[in-house]
């Protein structure tokens, strides 16, 4: 790695996604306040709301008038955390920027870390989980089976539990900003745009309150929004088995007729024909509904509707 020296009193942008985390909010500004002025004066907070229904803003707005250095956006609606991460990558101007969870489990004990990796010259510090005790069996097969899903589809390596707890350079920030597709998997595109990327380990905590928003059907369906944006295979796949079908059905149509015309048998009868017109049937429409994902995500890329919407922005600190 090249030797880069980058200013120990750079700033600091730490996005926080928050949907309904009023209750988790006060302790991690706490923490952040504590941890970020001992790393440089130049700190500030980006809270993404993204369409709170609980006390959110009013937590907020309250920390503000309190001094402490937060810009608070408010989105019109919920929009999902990639929607908020971008929003908040949109804003941020500093040197480095911070992604970490507003529910407390991203602790910002790593923040100090990573911002040294960063000095060392890391263009992506990227927090991995060293473990997933905290979270129930569900779940687990859940991420399981989205990274065995993205990785299996892709050609990108998305190191599982890697998630969007990174510090990153403005160079990173920037490209990710630049990027104009519309359906935004984060952990993709966090691959996808590359860069000198450092891995820390760390043992996330509990949430502090509240409950995940990510279901497994959630999960399942961000893993699939990840392969079809970074993957063409499973269109592949079909033109393949299209093939290897087509080749057996010759196979065997000739075979019905040597046996036909050289032992004499009469022609095989109707299982054949609603068995093979049961699965081919299933076969087409599979191959149908995959299309079809892909044309969705077409749809949504042409329509050029933005990701997000802010309704209210309380602007830079003062
Ligand atoms: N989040 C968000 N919008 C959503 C869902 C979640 O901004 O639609 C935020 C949430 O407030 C938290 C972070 O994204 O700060 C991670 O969410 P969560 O803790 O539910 O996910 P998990 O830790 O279970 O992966
Ligand atoms: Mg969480």
């Amino acid at each position: 790695m090249t030797a880069v020296t980058r200013d120990p009193g750079a700033s600091l942008d730490v996005v926080l996604p928050a949907f309904n985390e009023a209750a988790n909010l006060p302790a991690l500004f706490a923490q952040l306040q504590r941890m970020l002025s001992a790393l440089t004066p130049r700190w500030r907070l980006l809270l993404i709301d993204d369409g709170s229904r609980d006390d959110t803003p009013a937590v907020a707005l309250a920390a503000i008038r309190s001094g402490l250095p937060l810009r608070y956006v408010r989105l019109s609606r919920n929009f999902g955390k990639e929607a908020a991460l971008t929003a908040g990558l949109a804003l941020a101007d500093a040197d480095c920027v911070l992604l970490m969870d507003a529910d407390g489990q991203h602790a910002p004990d790593l923040v100090a870390e990573m911002r040294a990796a960063w000095l060392r010259g890391a263009d992506m510090v990227c927090a991995v989980r060293a473990n997933r005790d905290e979270e129930g069996a569900l779940k687990r097969l859940g991420t399981r089976m989205f990274y065995g899903l993205v990785n299996a589809f892709t050609t990108l390596h998305i190191p599982p539990d890697a998630g969007d707890f990174r510090l990153m350079d403005r160079c990173v920030v920037a490209a990710l900003n630049a990027l104009p597709e519309r359906n935004r998997f984060m952990k993709g595109l966090y691959a996808w745009v590359g860069f000198r990327t450092e891995f820390l380990p760390y043992t996330p905590q509990a949430r502090a309150g509240g409950r995940s928003h990510f279901s497994l059907g959630r999960l399942l369906r961000l893993a699939f929004t990840g392969v079809t944006a970074f993957s063409n295979l499973p269109l592949r796949i079909w033109s393949a088995l299209g093939g290897v079908i087509a080749v057996c059905a010759l196979g065997y149509g000739s075979w019905i007729v040597i046996e036909h015309f050289v032992y004499g048998s009469p022609i095989p009868g109707w299982p054949t024909v609603v068995v093979g017109l049961m699965f081919f049937s299933g076969v087409q429409l599979l191959s149908i509904g995959i299309i079809g994902e892909y044309v969705g995500r077409i749809f949504d890329e042409v329509k050029q509707r933005p990701v997000y919407l802010v309704a209210q922005d309380t602007g830079d600190p003062t």
